[in-house]
């Protein structure tokens, strides 16, 4: 049997885990990768987990890998997190939070009380005063 044709999960499959059908997460489900390169939740492979005095033993459904850990340490600290689909599910929660907040107003627009009549009457005279200001303190920079 030929162990690295398992890595052939569909594009539709990938933010699901396969053995519970559940969608990844950021918070519970976090989609961890086997050694044999197989990605699972959290919670099912705490379920696929043998543990024998301080190894831990998960034996991928996929492809039978089996994929040694120390027992003394969690999964997710001995477990990568799969980048990729970290990074959809976050696009993804980010989409949601996006459509969440569409009521709330834009802030920062209206901190300034506009004054129309005497921006445009100042406005030559305002541009000219902040260039020559801008200008003599670049160089003044130098010199400190
Ligand atoms: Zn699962
Ligand atoms: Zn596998």
């Amino acid at each position: 049997m030929d162990n690295t044709k398992c890595l052939d999960a569909g594009p539709n499959e990938d933010l699901e885990c396969v053995v519970c059908c559940y969608e990844y997460s950021h918070t519970h489900r976090t989609p961890r990768l086997l050694h044999c390169g197989h990605t699972f939740c959290v919670p099912c492979l705490d379920k696929l987990a043998n543990v024998d005095g301080v190894i831990r033993t998960i034996s991928c459904p996929l492809c039978r890998w089996i994929t040694c850990t120390a027992a003394t340490q969690t999964l997710p600290q001995t477990l990568w997190v799969n980048a990729e689909i970290w990074n959809q599910v976050a696009e993804k929660e980010q989409r949601k939070r996006r459509t969440d907040r569409k009521e709330v107003p834009l802030g920062g627009l209206n901190k300034k009380p506009m004054r129309p009549t005497f921006l445009d009457s100042n406005h030559a005279v305002l541009k000219s005063a902040f260039l020559k200001m801008f200008t003599a303190h670049q160089q003044r920079l130098p010199a400190s």
